[in-house]
Parts: C-alpha cells; sequence; structure tokens
C-alpha cells in the first residue's frame, strides 16, 4: 500500500517537473512572455518630469546616477536636472 501511495506522488512529481517544462510562461513571469504584449508597450519609456509616455526613439536620453532616463523633450529633460539640483 506504503509502496503505491509513493509512485503515485513520484508520478506526481515528474508530472508537475514536466508540466514546468512544457509550459514555463507560469512562473517566469516577464522572462518568457514577450509574445502576448504588443511590441508597442515595450518600446515605451515615461517621461518622469510630466508624465508624458513616448516611444524611446524619440525620447530625449539623460544618464542620471548611472541609469537611463527618457524625456518627452529637451525642456523636461533640463527642468527634471534643475528640479533634482535643487533638492525637490
Ligand atoms: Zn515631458
Amino acid at each position: 500500500m506504503i509502496r503505491i501511495l509513493l509512485l503515485f506522488v513520484l508520478g506526481y512529481v515528474a508530472w508537475r517537473a514536466l508540466k514546468g517544462m512544457i509550459t514555463p510562461g507560469g512562473q517566469a513571469g516577464a522572462g518568457g512572455d514577450e509574445s502576448a504584449s504588443p511590441a508597442m508597450d515595450a518600446d515605451m519609456v515615461q517621461d518622469p518630469r510630466c508624465g508624458v509616455y513616448v516611444t524611446r526613439e524619440e525620447a530625449v536620453r539623460a544618464e542620471i546616477d548611472g541609469r537611463q532616463v527618457f524625456f518627452c523633450s529637451r525642456k523636461c529633460k533640463e527642468d527634471y536636472i534643475a528640479g533634482r539640483k535643487a533638492g525637490r
């Protein structure tokens, strides 16, 4: 009886492992689900100054604290940097 139970548990574990290999999307989160979200979303970046979304191509880039920040215009970029320096 115990052997049958053990076999059942083993089978269940094997089945789960197999299922996890076939459909990794369930636990991968942002990793393997790129085809599900439209390509447009991936190219949109938010201007931290005014909150407007712009495409990466037309955004004005700045490197702040070692990371890329995107703005809708030069003015927003300058305002944002000026605001940071003012300590607000
Ligand atoms: Zn802006």
